[in-house]
């Protein structure tokens, strides 16, 4: 497949130092050499040269005032990548990191996660540079509305349907649901992750933890191996990670660990969940507070980790579910997991694993389950939370979590097989890749050259 360089020139041309975006291209176009090889159909019909290319890109300004009465500006976006299998699908996130590299490797992600949930979700993704942090609620209000002044005009229920990512919570989706429908004049599922009290599925709010849990169980499952009784550790302390370590202890297993972008906790017992949720859903506080209430609990701030490394990884464990952000298990963290005697690692963030340590995980044949398999439950309620507000009907939680538990599997084997018939049964990196590439790809040929 000579010309994968010659589409990653072109990207590196055309979209200059959007490294992450780069980095999530590698990793798919990588994968998809044998199967390029063995059907030249997807050639024939340039596949590669189109679906890295959004099908539309939408940049704005975002001007607000803070409590002082000072004037803000912010960058919005909104990438609208693929629509081949549906509207476009993906969450906002609001975080100071973000540019329109981190947008679009999320969501060139996005495309090949949701058509592996089997689900007719198309892939998009948007966000802004905004920090909430340390903003009041009457600040975060008035950005989301002004985010939303601009952003209505490109979404709704049948063309794009937004959701939450890092720092878009329940909160956010109600302020910025609100302005869309005074805007739209319309009360449509126009965003999932919605509330309960006004259109939300029960379950979305866990789901992604939960699924990521369920993928690891399933691929354990396979080499005879269960999660109870077994040290966890995973990363972050926020929506993915709260569910994740709630799921783990449903099913009997110990996680030790969460952190936040200023340290991490190390709690021998098993982190205290109660107390994780007062302190990060109802109080929004930092994570070190947790020492205050659990004395014998071990707070590591970011300066006293080892150089070089994610001190969560530095604890022995059986598995791990890295559940931050993009790029936070480095080489050096993957050889710590590893020597530790980790065999397990299921990915609740997107891409957190650099590309070096995910080869390393591929080659130790572990049982290694990528983001945009792992942490599809999140998108695949969201996809459930629509089929409920367009046939105006409520499942109930056991329902939800029931076809989420479901959709994991389904997830699982097709990756599992997928990767089987390329000759690498347990490289679920290819399998995943080759399976959502191929379900978007076939639709693109039917659906001709639009
Ligand atoms: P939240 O905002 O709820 O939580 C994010 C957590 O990660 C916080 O603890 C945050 O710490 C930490 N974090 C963020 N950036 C960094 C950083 N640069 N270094 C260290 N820690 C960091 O987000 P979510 O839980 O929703 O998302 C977490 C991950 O899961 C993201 O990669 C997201 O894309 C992915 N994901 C989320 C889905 C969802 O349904 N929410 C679906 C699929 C994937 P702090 O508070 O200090 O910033």
């Amino acid at each position: 497949m000579p010309y994968v360089k010659e589409v990653f020139e072109y990207l590196k041309r055309t979209s200059p130092s959007q490294t992450e975006f780069y980095q999530a291209a590698q990793e798919v176009l990588e994968s998809l050499r044998p199967l390029m090889a063995k059907y030249p159909k997807y050639t024939q019909h340039k596949i590669i040269e189109r679906i890295v290319e959004p099908e539309r890109q939408i940049l704005f300004r975002v001007n607000w005032l803070d409590d002082n009465g000072v004037i803000q500006v912010n960058k919005g976006f909104r990438i609208e990548f693929n629509s081949a299998l549906g509207p476009y699908k993906g969450g906002l996130r609001f975080h100071p990191s973000v540019n329109a590299g981190v947008i679009k490797f999320l969501g060139f992600e996005q495309i090949f996660k949701n058509a592996l949930t089997g689900l007719q979700i198309g892939g998009g993704k948007g966000g802004s540079d905004f920090n909430p942090k340390g903003k009041s609620d009457n600040e975060i209000m008035r950005f989301c509305q002004a985010f939303m002044s601009e952003l209505f005009r490109h979404i709704g229920a049948n063309t794009d349907v937004p959701a939450g990512d890092i720092g878009v919570g329940g909160r956010e989706i109600g302020y910025m649901f609100g302005m869309y429908k005074k805007l739209a004049n319309k009360y449509e599922g126009a965003f999932t992750g919605k509330s309960l009290k006004w259109g939300g599925s029960l379950a979305r709010t866990e789901a992604t933890g939960y699924g990521t849990v369920y993928f690891a169980k399933y691929m354990l499952e396979d080499r005879g191996e269960t999660l109870e009784g077994k040290r966890c550790v995973v990363s972050g302390s926020g929506n993915v990670a709260i569910y994740t370590i709630e799921k783990l202890y449903q099913l009997g297993a110990l996680p030790i660990t969460c952190s936040d972008s200023n340290g991490m906790i190390y709690d021998e017992a098993g982190i205290d969940l109660g107390l994780l949720k007062d302190l990060k859903e109802v109080k929004r506080v930092r994570l070190s507070e947790y020492v205050k209430y659990v004395p014998t609990a071990k707070y590591t701030p970011i300066e006293a980790y080892p150089e070089g490394t994610n001190a969560v990884y530095n604890v022995p464990c059986f598995a791990a579910f890295p559940s931050a952000t993009q790029n936070e298990l480095n080489i050096t963290d993957a050889k710590n997991l590893l020597a530790s005697g980790c065999i397990c690692v299921s990915e609740g963030a997107n891409m957190p694993t650099t590309h070096e340590a995910m080869e390393l995980f591929i080659e130790a044949k572990i049982c290694y389950g990528p983001g945009k398999a792992a942490n599809a439950g999140g998108v695949a309620t969201s996809q459930l939370e629509m089929a409920q507000n367009a046939a105006k009907i409520t499942w109930s939680f056991e329902e939800v979590d029931a076809k989420l538990a479901q959709i994991m599997k389904d997830i699982y084997i097709n990756s599992s097989t997928t990767a089987a018939e390329f000759g690498e049964p347990t490289n679920l990196v290819l399998g995943a890749n080759i399976a959502g590439f191929r379900k978007v790809a076939d639709a693109m040929i039917e659906q001709g050259l639009v």
